[in-house]
């Protein structure tokens, strides 16, 4: 087969009079008196090629003109200036060729505007719309500018695994990973004897790279992990999946400081970059998703970020002159209500709160001074929430021991981790970004299953 150029390159250089040939997928086709116009998108960008198909087609009456939204051609042809508004090329077929049909009556990719939780339930097929196409387009945009973010900062990406066999990482409920015959579960002591099992002991999905990071950050300095994450709550928002993909830089030599620095420097420099690359995707969002979209992401690249410490934060509650279903009190996890007041009315811009008591935060977070709080920051983005966590990690053997003890951790399969502090332990920092979160934030999606290809969430893993 011949190499075909995309449609986003034949419409970004645009020479005219040339022989081109494309390939897939009819969006509509008008008919005239004598020719009909096709537009085809190849996926490659928003916008479609006009094709301009004339009657002397041998195939033009057997073919052509059957053609239906959905059919899969390949056209050759001349590309010349377009006389029509909206488009400055279009392409005068030679020939027209039918890959695949797709009859009208069954194929559920109709013209007429379909709500997105119809689109979920064809999650297969609804990348060829303009809006979920759109997104798969940012999303791997995104992907791409992470990687790039770090690998220019000298970082290093660790390839952490899935399958873990660290009993509880302090960050969610997880999803046991077995190949026991759930028929006949071995027992001992009353319990399953996960001896029998695959790995000799229980073993989970991942619910974050962090601990494994922090093991090559004392290596390598400078790393980042970016892959899938599961956790098996059941949580039932617009902000949650069961499987989701976190990206976890993890930094030696590192306060919380500096933690918060590259955080904010980051998601700026993913903003930013969508805004430049992915313009046309981004004007679509900002069209018929959000309208605000343009001004809330400029928002956030533009200014500092807020940095209060939890304990002011809740101060700021306190005085709130708005009911809260959660009552406030320093002590108590910061609700989605809360992190809203504060990001969203308060501040209106991105907030990175501090300091946390150390009952609400995992075992790993650095213990402060004041023995109460730890070395925590999350960034708290208007219409998400949460959108990143992270921390100062304990690096003193001996309050980390501390801690995992007060926490009621089977020190036994901590050894590991213990061993970072005993040998050659130094200060160091890392967090964890949502990868669906910032493409809602950045596309206005507001629902996160729509963020991702193919959603798990409780109740639901189709496709
Ligand atoms: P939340 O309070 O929103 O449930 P969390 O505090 O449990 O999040 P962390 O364990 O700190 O989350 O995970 C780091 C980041 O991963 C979060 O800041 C968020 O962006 C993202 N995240 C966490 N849980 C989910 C989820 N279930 N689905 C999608 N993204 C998530
Ligand atoms: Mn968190």
């Amino acid at each position: 087969m011949e190499k075909t150029q995309q449609i986003k390159t034949i419409l970004s250089e645009k020479p005219v009079n040339r022989e081109i040939t494309v390939r897939g997928w009819l969006k509509s086709k008008r008919d005239s008196k004598g020719f009909s116009f096709l537009d085809v998108t190849d996926g490659s960008c928003l916008n479609g090629l006009q094709i301009l198909a004339d009657s002397s087609l041998s195939n033009y009456h057997s073919d052509i003109s059957r053609l239906t939204t959905g059919c899969s051609i390949e056209a050759r042809g001349l590309l010349l200036p377009s006389p029509a508004k909206g488009q400055t090329v279009e392409l005068h077929a030679k020939a027209i060729n039918v890959y695949g049909w797709a009859p009208p009556e069954s194929y559920p990719l109709q013209k007429k505007h379909q709500s997105f939780e119809f689109l979920r339930s064809i999650a297969h097929l609804r990348g060829r719309t303009n809006s979920l196409g759109a997104v798969a387009r940012v999303r791997s945009r995104l992907s791409w500018a992470i990687h790039q973010f770090f690998q220019e900062r000298g970082f290093f990406q660790i390839h952490t695994p899935i399958i873990t066999t660290s009993d509880c990482e302090g960050a969610g409920e997880m999803f046991t990973v077995t190949s026991l015959d759930l028929q006949k579960l071995p027992v001992a002591g009353g319990a399953v004897d996960y001896c029998q099992d695959f790995f000799g002991r229980q073993a989970s999905l991942t619910v974050s790279g962090q601990l494994e990071a922090e093991a090559y950050a004392l290596a390598l300095g400078n790393v980042y992990t970016f892959g899938p994450t599961f956790r098996a709550e059941n949580s039932n928002t617009s902000r949650h999946l069961a499987e989701f993909w976190m990206v976890e830089p993890e930094m030696a030599f590192c306060d919380l400081e500096n933690d918060m620095n590259i955080a904010e420097e980051l998601l700026k420099f993913l903003i930013r970059d969508c805004m430049e690359n992915c313009a046309q995707d981004i004007d679509l969002f900002a069209r018929f998703v959000d309208k605000n979209l343009t001004a809330k992401l400029l928002n956030v690249v533009q200014y500092d970020f807020i940095r209060i410490s939890y304990s002011e934060a809740i101060s700021k509650l306190e005085k709130a002159d708005m009911h809260f279903t959660f009552p406030v009190a320093w002590g108590i996890d910061l609700q989605s209500e809360h992190e809203r007041y504060l990001a969203e009315k308060l501040f209106q811009r991105p907030v990175i709160v501090t300091d946390y008591p150390k009952g609400i935060k995992p075992f790993y977070m650095r213990l402060n001074d004041d023995g109460k709080t730890v070395a925590a920051m999350d960034i708290l983005f208007p219409g998400i929430g949460e959108i990143i966590g992270g921390s100062q990690r304990e690096e003193r053997f001996e309050l980390l021991k501390n801690r995992m003890e007060e926490s009621g951790i089977t020190l036994e399969n901590y050894q590991w981790y213990l061993d970072l502090r005993r040998y050659g332990t130094v200060p160091h920092a890392g967090f964890g970004l949502g990868f669906e979160r910032i493409i809602q934030f950045v596309t206005g999606m507001g629902n996160i299953r729509d963020v991702i290809a193919f959603p798990r969430t409780p109740g639901s893993a189709s496709v």
